[in-house]
């Protein structure tokens, strides 16, 4: 075995059954970055140490065994990315289409309605919850 594929051999095994990169463990390494790169526009300790800590943990859990957990970290981080990328999405819909329609949100389940303009007060039913409440456009 050659120098390299022996290195190579051992990294093998010291990452067997350890979680490795995942996107959580990307997203920490570029918020580590930002915060660092704000605690050296604003020379704050404090701002240095939080982004020391954030690359030990990403650290941690790329070396970490316990896989479960690990996933179940990074499937959380995924769900709230979704949302908060959905969220803006959405707004940014709804600021676009601000002149052709009026939106509200449903009274009862906060869900996001949408009338065309100037079709005067009406009954509006929600999709969702199938509340009825009256709504001018
Ligand atoms: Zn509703």
């Amino acid at each position: 075995m050659s120098f390299w594929e022996r290195i190579k051999q051992s990294l093998r095994n010291f990452m067997a059954n350890r979680h490795g990169v995942d996107q959580f463990s990307v997203m920490l390494v570029w918020a580590g970055l930002v915060v660092y790169i704000l605690s050296a526009i604003f020379s704050s300790g404090l701002l240095s140490l939080v982004s020391l800590a954030m690359y030990v943990y990403t650290l941690f859990r790329i070396f970490s065994r316990k896989e479960q957990k690990r996933r179940e970290e990074n499937r959380r981080y995924m769900e709230l990315k979704t949302k908060i990328v959905t969220g803006f999405k959405q707004a940014f819909t709804r600021f676009k289409n601000r002149k052709q329609y009026k939106y509200f949100r449903c009274p009862n389940c906060k869900a996001w309605l949408r009338l065309p303009r100037g079709t005067g007060v009406v009954t509006v039913t929600c999709g969702r919850c199938h509340t009825n409440f009256t709504q001018k456009s």
